[in-house]
């Protein structure tokens, strides 16, 4: 189906990285710039681990996304979703029940090219390009209103994202606004750099100064995000330790210590 031409489509910036881009270029895909993959090699630079922190960050997505429809989730808001890639939400979740339906919500213009593509063919998954900075509007899109069923539990996912806001953007009154518009017995489900050691810090000051976005939260604030719901065990963790399907080493690297994540139920 022909796009129509929106501040979005036409918005794809060649000349500057996106934060999609070079998340694509750290899990090996194909849909990047030469502009991400420098930006890429600079983050190396001061966050050698970056390739084994987004692949742990993908892991613990498939892990979670599978729990959930343990759990009897049929259906995901995906906020901050990224390129579609392997192992996406809608894979992961489709093959575990295939009535699972997915939205991925993302403000790169890259995502709706990509994705939309991709999903052409999967009437349970769409994709909406708006700011998760604004609940309202996405919870009132026609993609989410026609895929989710807000009477009937969800799972709200802010994988690898919250990071990305700073305080006065207010990321737990927007966590709280999607939370809100989702019936008891949803699920919250987050990861996000932590700044639990020394290392991490001096990772922290240099990532953010190249990527000029957000910042790291320490081990209680990330699970200050999950107030007011039951936080599910293990808790608030390393994302490797986070419900292992295989051996964890006894030490963690950095790498392994850079991201925490947890899932928590709305009672
Ligand atoms: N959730 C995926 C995962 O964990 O594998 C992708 C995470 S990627 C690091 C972060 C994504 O959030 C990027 O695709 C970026 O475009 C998107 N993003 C950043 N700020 C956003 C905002 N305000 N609204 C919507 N998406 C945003």
């Amino acid at each position: 189906m022909a796009e129509t031409p929106n501040q979005w489509t036409s918005a794809i910036d060649t000349t500057r990285p996106s934060i999609a881009r070079a998340y694509d270029v750290v899990l090996n895909g194909k849909d990047n710039f030469e502009v991400d993959r420098a930006f890429v090699a600079e983050i190396v630079k001061v966050v050698p681990e970056i390739y084994d922190v987004a692949t742990y960050n993908r892991q613990i997505l498939g892990r979670g996304v599978r729990f959930l429809v343990e759990q009897g989730v049929t259906q995901f808001i995906d906020l901050g979703s990224g390129l579609p890639t392997v192992e996406n939400t809608h894979h992961v979740a489709q093959r575990a029940n295939p009535e699972s339906r997915v939205v991925y919500v993302d403000n790169d213009p890259m995502v709706l090219a990509h994705g939309r593509a991709l999903l052409a063919e999967n009437d349970r998954t769409a994709v909406v390009t708006s700011d998760l900075r604004d609940p309202k509007t996405i919870l009132a899109d026609k993609d989410v209103r026609r895929l989710i069923d807000f009477d009937r539990p969800v799972g709200v996912m802010l994988v690898g994202i919250l990071h990305h806001l700073h305080d006065d953007e207010d990321p737990r009154g927007i966590v709280q606004a999607y939370m809100d518009a989702v019936p008891s017995g949803s699920y919250l489900f987050i990861t996000h750099f932590c700044a639990s050691s020394e290392d991490s810090r001096e990772a922290e000051k240099k990532f953010l100064a190249l990527l000029g976005t957000g910042r790291f939260r320490t081990e209680a604030e990330i699970t200050g995000f999950f107030d007011g719901f039951e936080l599910l065990e293990p808790g608030v963790v390393a994302l490797p330790l986070w419900r292992p399907e295989g051996p964890v080493p006894s030490e963690l690297t950095v790498g392994q210590r850079l991201m925490y994540g947890g899932i928590a139920r709305k009672r």
